[in-house]
């Protein structure tokens, strides 16, 4: 027999919980507060004797547990925790696990939401070195006595770099060293970072988890691998719960309750709809994304081109061997920056837009946008030069996309 495949797993997952009226689908509960027959039982669930029950939505519904319970099912972790956005759960995961003090080792290369929020840390007290993670040599030369935590990618917007995932793993599981994977953009449809060693995952579910740019969300997963007993930022009171458990019930309980950026039932129902068709999307976003990366490589107006795909990628091997692909992701420069606006405003199917991971093609120049407010010196030593187009690839048909490119580059020559 074979294993039940990603797909397989979604689309039966809702009718497994046993539903009213044999619905395929699980309704969608929007209350905000759970009544109890005993008032027993409502002292239980603050006092976490109440087994898995709903009490103030703030701390998650049943839609949101469902939708957890997807994605840790996708991930093989041991439990999820949603949050209203993939910076909620990232924001979730420094604030409740770092203390003033603490070290955290983080890739120079990432989102540059995260990028600023690391720099927020450093204002708390919390110590940050951003380093090449490329190389997981450059990981075990910053660890010091106070490093907790090591924060990467998989595949850095924009350009592409691959981080050593699995030297990284393995440095962290020989430090005791809390290993955290952002997934965002190869999704577990094309890697599951518990394989390398991961403790917990990050998604973005505003991304190509939902696929149709119609709900933010964001969510961690904890892989089951790091011992909790171990660290010392876990509350006392938290102490009390399985090992297993202690982590993401400190995550849900100082971020989820505390700080509030609670997913919404209505926008986890949305995801979860997105994520049925996710392995189809991102398996033909990539194959577009390939063939569109070889026509621009070979394309005599374009200077360079970042995707992992490209037997030129400084990673290519990497991502051959830990991703069932390439992603939709890449970026590429003119030969002549000073147009690229002028390149930009003459596509027609790609959308100028920020956002990753939708169905609609986007793209955007990064230099002015994204990383603007991160400044000239931190451009240059996150690789983004002024000219630098990133594109997330979308569904279109392929065809239609090497038109709309092939057009833009003609415009220019005119
Ligand atoms: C978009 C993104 C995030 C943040 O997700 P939001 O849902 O937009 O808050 C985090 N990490 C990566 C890699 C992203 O691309």
């Amino acid at each position: 027999m074979n294993r039940i495949g990603f797909t397989t797993t979604l689309v039966h997952r809702d009718r497994r919980v046993g539903m009213e009226h044999g619905a395929l689908r699980a309704p969608v509960h929007t209350s905000v507060q759970y009544g109890f027959e005993r008032v027993e039982d409502l002292i239980g669930v603050f006092q976490g004797t109440t087994k898995a029950s709903f009490n103030y939505s703030r701390q998650g519904t049943p839609t949101t547990a469902l939708l957890e319970a997807k994605i840790t099912e996708l991930e093989s972790g041991v439990g999820s925790v949603c949050f209203a956005t993939g910076m909620g759960a990232i924001s979730a995961i420094f604030l409740t696990l770092l203390k003033a003090g603490d070290h955290l080792v983080a890739s120079r290369h990432i989102f540059g939401n995260t990028n600023s929020l690391l720099g927020t840390l450093q204002q708390l007290g919390i110590e940050v070195s951003m380093v090449d993670m490329t190389r997981a040599q450059a990981v075990a030369d910053a660890i010091t006595p106070a490093t907790k935590m090591v924060f990467t990618e998989t595949v850095a917007n924009p350009r592409t770099q691959i981080a050593d995932l699995r030297g990284i793993g393995s440095i962290c599981h020989q430090e005791g060293l809390l290993y955290v994977v952002d997934n965002t953009i190869t999704s577990p449809a094309l890697f599951q970072p518990v394989t390398v060693g991961a403790s917990l995952v990050v998604n973005s579910l505003s991304k190509t988890l939902s696929g149709h740019g119609a709900a933010l969300g964001g969510v961690v997963t904890d892989t089951g691998l790091f011992d909790w007993s171990r660290y010392v930022n876990i509350a006392e009171e938290y102490r009390e719960a399985v090992t297993a458990r202690q982590g993401l019930l400190q995550i849900r309980k100082k971020a989820l309750r505390d700080m509030g950026a609670t997913l919404s039932s209505e926008h986890a129902n949305q995801i979860s709809i997105g994520m049925e068709t996710l392995a189809l999307r991102v398996r033909q976003s990539s194959e577009n994304a390939q063939i569109l990366a070889e026509y621009l490589e070979a394309h005599p107006q374009v200077a360079k081109v970042s995707y992992p795909g490209l037997l030129g990628h400084p990673q290519y091997r990497r991502a051959q061997e830990l991703f069932q692909a390439s992603a939709w992701l890449l970026s590429f420069e003119l030969r002549d920056a000073a147009r690229t606006n002028e390149f930009l405003n003459a596509l027609k199917v790609a959308i100028k837009a920020t956002g990753l991971g939708d169905t609609r093609t986007l793209v955007i120049p990064v230099a002015s946008t994204i990383f603007w407010e991160a400044g000239p010196i931190a451009r240059r030593e996150m690789d983004i030069p002024d000219g630098l187009i990133r594109v997330s690839v979308g569904l279109e048909e392929i065809e239609n996309l090497i038109d709309d490119f092939s057009n833009a580059f003609d415009a220019l020559r005119l």
